[in-house]
């Protein structure tokens, strides 16, 4: 039965969906007598071996063997399923074709971001030092973070520097598509309210925080909405690598590893986290992976005020297990 829909829904979208318009996003394609060419995006590719062909609906790479129609295309660049591929073509999904940046149309937003994390330092003694300590997570009670730094930055358009936490977004294949910056006070406040801010391409990427494993090992990933909560969840758990959505409805738009079987997600305790985790969930299952949800006690509205919480309450049977059995 799925067969039969799933084949009629390709054949309609390889007849509506010429394959250089969708190509045409990933590499510059020009013209080569009845075919199209231009750089392979699936490998790094110097001489044009990519080739597309619109009568047929097909492309060829000469250089890695890629091939396939306009769905295997999808598949492969964006890592998706073949359902997921359908719906992104159709136009049914919330995940826009990504523009990769090449060097005939740079995105320059991603340029911005990527010069403004080559030219940030160490987070250690700046404000950013104190700003997580005084949010109960400084980087000597978690795993080194290497996706962290600090820099002294505009804010909004304004004249002067403000100190800044810097984080670098990664997409699936680990390149950094932009950050996010949370702006600070010299005395690691946050400067105001709504002091983050991001650049570059965010959605379908993640900041990724090391619990001081193995960093390959993607298997069972942690997936979140905020920086704070996620270095929360290395300082309570520590058991697995953090990814941070950095927003809500982000969450579901991250793109997974193929090596990742188990994802546990941490909303925030709000109706909008709850609902946007359950989306994310009932993504990643049909992708197959094995997705729990976590759900916080009521009376704390994020992961990172449930950590104050049980900071500010050391008496516990798991913090000090040896207390109850000596008395
Ligand atoms: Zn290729």
């Amino acid at each position: 039965m799925a067969a039969f829909h799933t084949s009629d829904r390709a054949s309609a979208i390889k007849a509506n969906i010429p394959l250089s318009t969708v190509a045409s996003n990933y590499t510059e394609l020009s013209r080569a007598g009845r075919e199209l060419r231009g750089r392979c995006p699936f490998h790094n590719d110097n001489t044009p071996s990519f080739y597309v062909n619109d009568e047929k609906g097909t492309f060829h790479c000469f250089g890695c063997q890629a091939g396939g129609d306009v769905i295997d295309f999808i598949q492969r660049i964006e890592n998706m399923n073949f359902t997921d591929a359908c719906d992104l073509l159709e136009g049914n999904s919330n995940i826009a074709i990504r523009k990769v940046p090449n060097p005939a149309q740079p995105n320059s937003k991603a340029e911005d971001a990527r010069r403004i994390w080559n030219a940030a330092t160490s987070i250690v003694g700046t404000p950013a030092d104190v700003y997580l300590a005084r949010r109960g997570i400084p980087l000597s009670r978690i795993a080194l973070q290497p996706n962290l730094r600090f820099a002294k930055l505009k804010f909004d358009g304004s004249e002067a520097l403000h100190p800044a936490l810097v984080a670098a977004v990664r997409d699936v294949r680990g390149e950094i598509t932009g950050i996010q910056r949370t702006y600070l006070t010299e005395e690691g406040e946050k400067l105001c309210v709504d002091a983050k801010r991001s650049l570059g391409t965010i959605r379908g990427g993640a900041i990724r925080l090391s619990s001081g494993g193995d960093e390959d090992d993607l298997g069972a990933i942690y997936l979140c909405e905020g920086l704070e909560d996620g270095l929360s969840l290395l300082r309570l758990q520590g058991d697995a690598p953090v990814w941070v959505a950095a927003g809500a409805g982000m969450m579901e738009a991250v793109k997974l590893p193929a090596t990742t079987t188990n994802v546990r997600i941490v909303p925030d305790n709000d109706f909008a986290g709850r609902s946007a985790a359950l989306r994310a969930g009932v993504k990643f299952t049909k992708q197959g992976v094995f997705v729990h949800l976590n759900r916080l006690p009521d009376e704390f509205k994020d992961y990172n005020e449930f950590l104050l919480h049980h900071l500010a309450s050391p008496v516990s049977p798991e913090a000090d297990p040896g207390e109850e059995s000596g008395a």
